[in-house]
């Protein structure tokens, strides 16, 4: 029986995975260089180098097995870990995700369609990438690119040379920009004994590439089938153990994946208040070998992620004017920092009206109103017949 979990990392998605965990009588400990990592208080911490050989090793010795809270975790630690303990989700999962083109190729492999798309390695590569896809399209890092860092947007040919004096020292990938009309994302657990769950698609908002609100659930059966069939096929054919994301564009009824993550994820947050079994859990039931938990969820639910400092309002009260809906406050305990996802705040409703009431009141005590357009995400949330 699995009594520790190891963790890389020790942010906030490894800070909710141990809340989910302690009651579920599991202990952790978490490898991370941040001295000030905000999932210490839930075990021990070993403070130390991702590649730091010596802390690797205590990792394994400490857990039953190890899962980890990021992708870009070094090929050779997993490799050494894996050679100690074992790791969820599985390295050949990890390892496509740390790369785009490889990670692009195996979903084109699969049948999951994807936006068009060109290795770049060199400036004629990058002309010839652009002359095939067209413009506009997407110049981004194969590596360590995430919340929109590492890309740039070509919409004209004299932006080529601006992105390459940015870019061009790295291995690239050139994508057609997809003009969708909404993103979301799929996120699913998958057990040790092949049984996959689902929560809902779930309609994503950024903002400066950063998720700015998740709302679930959005579409309708259709939609949620064909996502679901898309993930399932990923998940099979790497004979996944946990839980993944696939973010995807909405396009013209269609649905065209972007990238898949194999771990939990910003936009599965607001399972843990909407009366499932959320994605942090199910992670952890699927790596220790347990049945997964219900994801049939009977609330409508709406996630601020909250960026820089924990607003004024959190944890207040505020008039519900007659609205049945339910806020829920997550303050992940990281120092303030500009743009550094500091926590998140989930509205939870039994009906769509009363969370949209709900959510635009939030919204405006956020202060984000205007900038977000919540009302418009609310009202094109339906996409009819889909
Ligand atoms: P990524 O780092 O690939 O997840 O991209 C971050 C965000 O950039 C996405 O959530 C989209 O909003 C946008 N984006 C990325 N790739 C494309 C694309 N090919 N077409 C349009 N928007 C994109």
């Amino acid at each position: 029986m699995i009594k520790t979990v190891g963790i890389l990392g020790a942010g906030q998605l490894a800070r909710m995975l141990a809340q989910a965990g302690q009651p579920m009588g599991l202990e952790f400990v978490f490898l991370d260089p941040a001295s000030d990592a905000c999932a210490a208080e839930y075990g021990e911490h070993i403070c130390a180098a991702w590649d730091d050989e010596s802390a690797l090793k205590k990792l394994t010795q400490r857990a039953d097995l190890v899962t980890f809270e990021f992708e870009n975790v070094p090929e050779s630690s997993a490799s050494l870990i894996e050679s100690m303990c074992p790791l969820y989700p599985p390295t050949r999962a990890l390892y496509k995700s740390q790369d785009r083109l490889r990670e692009k190729n195996m979903l084109q492999a699969l049948g999951i369609p994807v936006a068009p798309f060109h290795p770049v390695a060199c400036r004629p590569d990058l002309i010839a990438a652009v002359e095939k896809i067209g413009l506009p399209c997407v110049l981004k890092t194969r590596r360590l690119g995430y919340d929109g860092k590492g890309q740039a947007v070509l919409r004209f040919q004299e932006d080529m040379e601006r992105a390459w004096q940015v870019l061009g020292d790295f291995e690239l990938i050139c994508e057609q920009f997809v003009p969708f009309a909404a993103e979301c994302s799929i996120i699913a657990a998958r057990g040790m004994d092949g049984r996959i769950v689902y929560w809902p698609l779930t309609r994503n908002k950024h903002r400066d590439g950063i998720l700015a609100i998740s709302v679930a659930p959005a579409f309708g059966q259709q939609l949620q089938r064909r996502a679901e069939a898309l993930i399932q096929d990923l998940l099979e054919h790497l004979d996944y153990t946990g839980v993944m994301v696939l973010e995807l564009f909405l396009k013209d009824d269609e649905l065209l994946a972007n990238e898949f993550a194999p771990r939990v994820h910003n936009s599965g947050h607001w399972s843990i208040d909407a009366d499932c079994t959320s994605q942090f859990e199910n992670h952890l039931r699927a790596i220790c070998g347990l049945p997964l938990g219900d994801t049939q969820h009977t609330q409508h639910a709406l996630m601020f992620n909250l960026l820089g400092e924990m607003p004024r309002c959190a944890n207040q009260q505020s008039a519900d004017h007659g609205i049945q809906a339910t806020v829920h406050w997550h303050d992940y305990h990281k120092t303030a920092r500009a743009g550094r996802k500091i926590g998140h705040v989930t509205v939870t409703a039994q009906s769509e009206a009363g969370l949209g009431a709900r959510a635009a009141q939030l919204a405006s005590e956020l202060g984000v109103a205007a900038e977000l357009n919540l009302e418009a995400v609310m009202q094109g949330m339906r996409f009819p017949g889909l």
